[in-house]
């Protein structure tokens, strides 16, 4: 009980941070949303363009790069001399990713070095599957500190971010822990939903693109890396949540 106490808490901060949106965001994404459902279609379904924040792949194929992390990258992260994890032991890794406008963008995470790699064949298999995901980039202090907007939706890894209301640091404060599409994937616990908007997607069997499903193909490449997911757990639910230790 004290572990599932301990996650929630620890959840629940990681997903606040992924979900917040701020001012500092550099390039917004536009999700559109017709004004009238198109036949076929459910009236939850959204079409969302991504907007590059990065230079999308020319050949609009799956490329990527790992390396240290640049100074000015670190400068527009949430790390800090007092973060569990030295600046040295990051990589700044860039991936490309389908968005759910069916194009190819390019994402960029901080991640631990020792899971950079890995991370790369789990972006790369979901980019092969066609996997979508809205957005993908470093977060940065302000919209870790940022009030939440309710539909936050970007896929981050690195948060410097302890469990709340505990000493304990959250696995996206060593780079250890991705959360995925959080607005498809939404942290639930009791009465809270993150991000707040999302509660049509606690709705599981009413599967829409980007949502992580068991036995899915984004459950199936972190598990390839022996990553587990936080749509397994037991007193909550974190469905946009992986992390290399379960927690
Ligand atoms: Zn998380």
């Amino acid at each position: 009980m004290e572990r599932t106490i301990r996650l929630a808490a620890a959840l629940a901060v990681c997903c606040l941070a992924a979900c917040s949106g701020g001012p500092a965001a550099p390039a917004p994404t536009e999700t559109v949303t017709p004004a009238a459902p198109a036949p076929g279609r459910s009236p939850s379904d959204t079409r969302t363009t991504t907007l590059d924040d990065l230079p999308p792949p020319a050949d609009g194929r799956f490329h990527s790069e790992i390396r240290r992390v640049p100074a000015s990258v670190l400068a527009r992260s949430t790390w800090n001399r007092r973060c569990p994890v030295p600046a040295t032991s990051l990589r700044y890794v860039t991936v490309s990713f389908r968005g759910f406008d069916g194009l190819a963008h390019t994402g960029e995470l901080l991640v631990h070095a020792r899971a950079a790699e890995q991370l790369v064949t789990v972006f790369g298999k979901l980019f092969a599957q066609g996997f979508p995901i809205e957005r993908m980039r470093v977060t940065s202090l302000a919209e870790l500190n940022a009030p939440p907007t309710g539909d936050g939706n970007t896929t981050a890894a690195f948060a410097c971010r302890p469990v709340r209301g505990r000493k304990a640091w959250s696995q996206h404060a060593y780079g250890l822990a991705v959360d995925v599409n959080p607005f498809q994937n939404p942290y639930h616990r009791g009465d809270v939903v993150l991000p707040e908007r999302a509660t049509s997607y606690l709705k599981r069997g009413d599967v829409r693109p980007g949502m992580i499903q068991k036995d899915g193909p984004a459950v199936r490449a972190f598990a390839s890396i022996g990553w587990e997911w936080g749509g397994d757990y037991r007193s909550l639910k974190d469905f946009m949540h992986f992390s290399a230790n379960g927690g």
